[in-house]
């Protein structure tokens, strides 16, 4: 009897990881991708992003978080490639701040090792950091930075190794029932049918799950060279969190390159785009500006004016937990998406729980927080949530 066939749709983030877990259970799969492997128009795009290991999100998340730390360092083995960089990470801030408070919490409870750092333990360690009053820092050992686009490009790699199909240049226009118990995916080169289909289209998931509440937003970063070379060298430089007022908040990791940083100001004009295919890519002064000003308060040793500039859309749900799970008892269609600008680290656990989910219906991996049948109307402002990144 020949494997069931899984089509994937979309080879970015998690759609790479989840081909990549179902090839290696043997399943017979197709992925299909708009562009090409590790392209840069997607919510992956910019070259990094930050994996924590200490996650303020909360505890259930600490199987999937756990399985995606193993995963990332096995997807290295199997395809021989660097791509978690540890760095260390900081959260700093008010003691009482939620990236702070409950990554403690997270960190007790799943018995991660962590370190909490007050100014002057943060300034000698640290001096790349300018602490504010009232400021600690939690230090988690084992966050690091993620090779993004390698990894996507890593994951399909190893997916194709296992005996996936990959269909670059292939934009699918919809999953449907069809006879038998399977579904057909219709493409711009014509329909085909598969036993399932595990569709993880990220920011253009909206068009193929119109019943979900997604929301595409914009997501800018900006690059910085360093004038201190070895202070910002990324051994030296943990990825930093950073929640010290709404002006004074960002994102901020090494480039990986040995002369810059990337920063994400928090900013608090959340911009929807309403189509990514035409969405504006350009990032404007005033918001370069946000960079430059925090750079020059709490980044000694950091060019303040931006070298880079760069958009990436991301898929919003209205509470900032994705949204996953199967759409029918059989699980013919399994659904990612929604993953609110905290999905890289973990895409690989959310890979094994979609091959999970195809397989057997459910995943021991996925925190509650994440189901499809959940209350989606319990709207948090975008300030609340514990982002890597934050919304432009
Ligand atoms: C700027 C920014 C910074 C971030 N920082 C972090 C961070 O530091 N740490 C972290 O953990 N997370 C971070 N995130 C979040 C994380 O990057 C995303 O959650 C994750 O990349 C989402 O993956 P995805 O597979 O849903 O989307 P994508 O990676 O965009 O993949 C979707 C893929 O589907 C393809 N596709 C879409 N529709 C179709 C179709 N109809 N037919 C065929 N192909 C299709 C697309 O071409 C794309 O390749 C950040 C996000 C952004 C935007």
């Amino acid at each position: 009897m020949s494997a069931p066939s899984v089509a994937v749709v979309g080879g970015g983030a998690i759609g790479s990881m989840a081909a990549w877990q179902l090839a290696t259970r043997g399943f017979a799969v197709t992925v299909y991708e708009r562009y090409w492997p590790g392209h840069n128009e997607g919510a992956g795009g910019g070259g990094t992003r930050m994996f924590r290991r200490v996650y303020a999100e909360g505890p259930a998340y600490g199987p999937l978080l756990d399985a995606s730390w193993r995963l990332w360092r096995r997807l290295e083995r199997a395809t021989n490639t660097d791509l978690l960089h540890r760095t260390g990470g900081l959260a700093i801030g008010p003691a009482h701040h939620p990236v702070l408070a409950g990554g403690i919490d997270d960190a007790e409870r799943r018995g991660i090792p962590y370190e909490l750092l007050d100014a002057d333990a943060l300034t000698d360690r640290y001096p790349q950091h300018t602490p504010l009053d009232g400021e600690i820092a939690l230090f988690d050992p084992e966050a690091g930075v993620l090779r993004s686009n390698l990894a996507i490009r890593a994951a399909l790699d190893a997916a194709v190794a296992h005996g996936a199909e990959l269909r670059t240049g292939t934009t699918v226009h919809g999953v449907a029932d069809a006879p038998g118990g399977r579904v057909e995916v219709a493409t711009d080169t014509g329909a085909e049918r598969h036993d399932h289909a595990v569709v993880a289209g990220g920011p253009w998931a909206r068009a193929l799950l119109p019943t979900l509440p997604l929301k595409t937003r914009a997501i800018f970063h900006t690059w910085h060279f360093v004038d201190d070379r070895q202070l910002l060298r990324p051994e030296r430089f943990p990825i930093t969190l950073r929640r010290s007022g709404p002006d004074l908040s960002y994102g901020a990791m090494s480039a990986l390159d040995g002369t810059r940083v990337k920063l994400a100001p928090h900013a608090d004009y959340p911009r929807e785009v309403e189509d990514v295919d035409t969405m504006r890519r350009h990032v404007r002064t005033d918001w370069q500006r946000r960079s430059t000003a925090l750079v020059h308060a709490l980044l000694p040793g950091v060019s303040p004016d931006p070298v880079e500039s760069q958009i990436y859309p991301e898929s919003f749900t209205p509470d900032g937990h994705a949204a996953v799970g199967a759409l029918d008892a059989d699980a013919r269609v399994v659904v990612l998406a929604g993953f609110s600008g905290h999905g890289f680290k973990l895409a690989p656990g959310f890979g094994r729980a979609a091959a999970d989910l195809v397989a057997t219906g459910a995943s021991a991996l996925l925190p509650p927080e994440v189901a499809l049948d959940r209350d989606f109307r319990a709207q948090v402002s975008i300030r609340d949530l514990v982002l890597d990144s934050d919304p432009a």
